[in-house]
């Protein structure tokens, strides 16, 4: 299998595992993925079963002049929070999932980047943003407070992953393994803080 076959069955493969672990409902969540120098952003589909999800079903929107061309397609209803971050060749992977813990301990109250730092195992490998505060799904506004918590003041990228209140987070990486392993660090502290009972 080439590697361009092998990214994109990761992303039904993320997909499946995050279903597994219970960070998603059965249609939620969204991931994307953008090879170096191609014209094509792959996208997993709105509203699918996200179980179901094999390359043939991933979203292929043809990249013109650096605007998406969506016309016929379904892609996911967070594909402005995606591009955002793809646009300028930013990364390569975005994943969005809707993990318990990490949801559970912004409602808590943690601010993630307070709480990333006192914990070494994360901080070292994840660089964790600040809260983007509640705004409704798959708007514009949600798409750019993503953005704008995950991007420096030069407008590179500066954060892996960043928790949105009251429903998800964003994290990114070269494959969508690297965005799942960025959620999967942040998670497990959460879990650890909130059974901590702090
Ligand atoms: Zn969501």
């Amino acid at each position: 299998m080439g590697e361009k076959k092998i990214m994109i069955t990761a992303m039904g493969d993320v997909m499946r595992e995050a279903y597994n672990r219970g960070w998603i409902t059965t249609r939620d969540g969204n991931c994307s993925l953008r090879r170096r120098n191609t014209e094509i952003l792959y996208i997993t589909p709105s509203a699918v079963r996200k179980v179901t999800i094999i390359p043939e079903t991933i979203v292929k929107v043809p990249i013109y002049k650096n605007n998406l061309i969506t016309d016929g397609l379904n892609p996911s209803g967070e594909l402005h929070m995606h591009w955002l971050l793809q646009k300028e060749d930013r990364t390569r992977s975005v994943l969005h999932l809707h993990p318990t813990y990490t949801i559970a301990a912004m409602r808590a109250g943690w601010d993630l980047f307070e709480l990333a730092k006192e914990f070494p195992e994360v901080h070292r490998y994840t660089k964790v943003g600040h809260n983007v505060p509640i705004l409704p799904v798959v708007s514009s506004e949600l798409a750019y407070a993503t953005f704008d918590a995950m991007i420096s003041v030069d407008g590179t990228i500066c954060y892996d992953i960043v928790g949105q209140e009251q429903h998800g987070v964003c994290a990114i990486g070269k494959h969508p393994w690297d965005a799942f392993e960025h959620i999967e660090r942040l998670e497990h502290i959460c879990k650890i803080t909130l059974a901590s009972g702090i």
